[in-house]
This record gives C-alpha cells, sequence and structure tokens, in this order.
C-alpha cells in the first residue's frame, strides 16, 4: 500500500431496468442502507421523477427544493442538491415532479447525455459508492445515469416476462459504451420478488442463471411484505424490520456487492 493517502472516488452504480415495478428503487435504498451499515459513504440520486426514493427514504417534499431536475438542466451543482437522511453516513440527491419535463429541455443542450456525468465529477471524492435510481425508460435520464456509471445493476423480478426488454437493455449499454463510456460494465443481476411457493419463480431463476451466469448474484431478494410496507413508513427495510427475510436478503446482497468490488478493484 502506497503511503500517500489515497483519494476517495466513488464507484458509480446505475440501479436500471425499463420496466416499472421490478425493486429497482427497493434495491437502491436498501442497498445504499446496508452499505452505509458498513461505514461505507454512499449517496444516492433519485433519477426518476416519481421520487419513490426520496419518498422511501422519509424525505418531505419541502425538502425536495433543490434537487436533480435543477441540477441535470444546470440551474443548481450537485453538491447544493444533496440532502442528509436520518441514516449515518447515507445522503440523497431527491428528485422533483419537474423532471418529467427534462428530457424535453435537454434536447437543444450540448452534450446531453453527459449531464449528470459532468455534474457528478466534482462530488466523487466525497464518497465511496453512488447509486442512481433511473426511471422505469430507456430515456434521457437513464442514459446520463449509464453515462455517469462505473456499472449497472439490473434487479429481475421473477416472473414469467422477465428476461424479455433485457435484451433492449443490454443492448442499450452496449451503445452507451461505444458513444460515451467505455469502462461501462454490468455489475450484476438481481433476481427480486421471489416466491418460493411458485414453481414459476424457480424456472424463471434457472433461466436467468443459464443465460447470465455469473453476473446473477447468489442473493435472491424474496417477496416479502415487510419490504412493501416500509416505504409507507419512510423507512428502507433494515430499519423497519431488521429481522425479516427481505432485509436479511439486502444485506446479504450489499456483503456480495462489496466483494465483487474489491475483486474487480484488486
Ligand atoms: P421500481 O423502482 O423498479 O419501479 P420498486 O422498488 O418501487 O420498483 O418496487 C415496486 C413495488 O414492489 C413497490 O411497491 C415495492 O414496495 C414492492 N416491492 C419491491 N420489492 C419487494 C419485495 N421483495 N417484496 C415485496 N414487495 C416488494
Ligand atoms: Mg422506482
Amino acid at each position: 500500500r502506497s503511503v500517500v493517502a489515497e483519494t476517495k472516488s466513488a464507484r458509480v452504480i446505475a440501479v436500471a431496468n425499463q420496466k416499472g415495478g421490478v425493486g429497482k428503487t427497493t434495491t437502491a435504498i436498501n442497498l445504499a442502507t446496508a452499505m452505509a451499515a458498513t461505514k461505507k459513504t454512499v449517496l444516492i440520486i433519485d433519477l426518476d421523477p416519481q421520487g419513490n426514493a426520496s419518498t422511501g427514504l422519509g424525505v418531505d417534499r419541502s425538502a425536495r427544493e433543490v434537487n436533480s431536475y435543477h441540477v441535470m438542466i444546470g440551474e443548481a451543482g450537485l453538491a447544493e442538491s444533496v440532502i442528509a437522511t436520518t441514516i449515518p453516513g447515507l445522503h440523497l440527491v431527491p428528485s422533483g415532479v419537474d423532471l418529467s419535463g427534462a428530457e424535453i429541455e435537454l434536447v437543444t443542450f450540448e452534450r446531453r447525455e453527459q449531464r449528470l456525468a459532468e455534474a457528478l465529477a466534482g462530488t466523487l471524492a466525497a464518497y465511496d459508492y453512488v447509486l442512481i435510481d433511473c426511471p422505469p425508460s430507456l430515456n434521457l435520464l437513464t442514459l446520463n445515469a449509464l453515462v455517469a456509471a462505473n456499472a449497472v445493476m439490473v434487479p429481475l423480478q421473477c416472473e414469467f416476462f422477465a428476461l424479455e426488454g433485457v435484451s433492449h437493455l443490454i443492448k442499450t449499454i452496449e451503445r452507451v459504451k461505444q458513444a460515451f463510456n467505455p469502462g461501462l460494465e454490468l455489475q450484476g443481476i438481481i433476481l427480486t420478488m421471489f416466491d418460493k411457493r411458485n414453481n414459476l419463480s424457480d424456472q424463471v431463476a434457472a433461466d436467468v442463471r443459464d443465460f447470465f451466469g455469473d453476473k446473477v448474484y447468489k442473493t435472491v431478494i424474496p417477496r416479502n411484505v415487510r419490504v412493501s410496507e416500509a416505504p409507507s413508513h419512510g423507512k428502507p427495510v433494515l430499519l423497519y424490520d431488521m429481522k425479516c427475510s427481505g432485509a436479511e436478503a439486502y444485506i446479504n446482497l450489499a456483503s456480495e456487492v462489496l466483494k465483487r468490488e474489491r475483486e474487480l478493484r484488486a
């Protein structure tokens, strides 16, 4: 190890899948919380106009006045939009409803795919991880997330059409690599809402593992009612019910992700 103090530079992970309701936001919030619990400093960027990550972390609308919309259109610097959450080590760039119009506003901007990457550059030294919660679409916002990211994490819901549409995302990742971000990699695929009483869940999990091999995390997130209750209390499930199966799974996922990250950097 060098005796010179290392400067931190966050790893940026985009949590993306153009399907809605597959567990992107739940994964971003709970993975970030579990990482923060191991003393990592983590920033979540809520890039979905619906603002579920902001709500799920208990951040009121009144605290979202400066948000990812202003960052995207250049009205605020990223650091100005960051707020602390109730979880030590976990910060948030909230989203705002105006974000839904950002795509149209950005059409006339130069380097409109690189807005987030450029805004983030000055903040990377402050965090170990930046997780970007993407909207359910392959729009310009998601494109900005992929351009800003080192890696993509894809939540896949264990249901019949899980693999359908993923090829679209994989193609988009390839295009982003070629055009903007050659270092972008697939961090991993996380199977979500697994129902052990349903044979279809097993079948889908097996198909996804056949197709993506080692990229699929060993950890599977079970369908668990506590996970779906937690956001209405403004809490990650890890704080809402630390002992439930969903919380346990996200703790396991975090250790798998951190292990994979250590291997990637070794
Ligand atoms: P996305 O961000 O991809 O749209 P969400 O993370 O918001 O998906 O999840 C969609 C819905 O499913 C939310 O109501 C969430 O609380 C619920 N949910 C997510 N993961 C689980 C789970 N493991 N068990 C039960 N409900 C879940
Ligand atoms: Mg979401």
